[in-house]
């Protein structure tokens, strides 16, 4: 298992670490953006991972410094080891301020709760060396705080479990059909509505994508297959569309 190098140019690398995971616990991927020296490591997951993961991303680092950890929401498979990670490093994390007096639950030294930093529902910007990242407002996607994060350098959407697939054993969509049956009912069970993801779909569209990275699953390269998932996105009908199925009969 190595480091894949999604994009680079110059000093500014995107980096998906090896899959750690094992067992039980759902497959994860942890990305890390670097630029000019410094880091930022998107959700970068529970116990289980977290002495790989931080030892790889410090070897990815090279001596440079991790500025931020992005949480995209409060699901454990993202935030377990945050304790962890802020006391090993200097960095701040990110998450939406819907979530900064829940997270503390997982364990967080009273040293480091301050560098738990809430985001507005808006979103706003992360500055990591010389790039200036966009947060993008996911709500309901599947958490009611959630936020992707748009690197305008590589062009990558990292979507969180927006495009989350599970099962496959590639790293990359090339048949977009014969790929839903990993995807969808996932999308559909834990997606809040059809109305969340049309907004969602909405917004993403003025970015300049060419690659939608998901946190967990495979990936969506090239403006086609971007293209091809949000228009499947911003139909499907999942969440509340379809509460009655989930109370069983009456
Ligand atoms: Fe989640």
């Amino acid at each position: 298992m190595k480091t894949t190098t999604l994009f680079e140019q110059g000093g500014h690398r995107n980096l998906l670490l090896p899959d750690y995971g094992e067992g039980a616990a759902v497959q994860a991927n942890q990305h890390l953006i670097i630029d000019s020296g410094k880091g930022v490591i998107l959700d970068p997951g529970g116990h289980k991972v977290y002495s790989k993961v931080l030892s790889e991303t410090f070897a990815q680092l090279g001596g440079g410094k991790l500025e931020h950890i992005f949480l995209s929401h409060q699901d454990p498979d993202i935030v377990a080891a945050l304790n962890g990670w802020l006391m090993t490093t200097d960095a701040t994390a990110w998450a939406s301020q819907l979530w900064t007096r829940f997270i503390p639950h997982f364990g967080l030294d009273r040293l480091v709760t301050e560098r738990l930093k809430g985001l507005p529902d808006f979103g706003g910007t992360l500055t990591v060396g010389s790039v200036t990242l966009q947060v993008v407002p996911a709500h309901f996607l599947h958490s009611c705080g959630n936020f992707h994060l748009y690197d305008p350098v590589s062009k990558i959407l990292y979507s969180g479990d927006m495009g989350a697939s599970l099962g496959q054993d590639y790293l990359e969509v090339t048949d977009f059909d014969a790929h839903l049956r990993f995807m969808e009912f996932f999308h559909r069970r834990y997606m809040a509505s059809k109305v969340a993801m049309q907004a969602w779909a909405k917004r993403v569209r003025k970015l300049d994508i060419e690659l939608i990275a998901p946190q967990h699953g495979a990936l969506f390269r090239g403006k086609p297959m971007v293209e091809r998932f949000l228009s499947w996105a911003e139909q499907l009908e999942c969440g509340l569309d379809h509460l009655e199925t989930l109370y069983g009969p009456p």
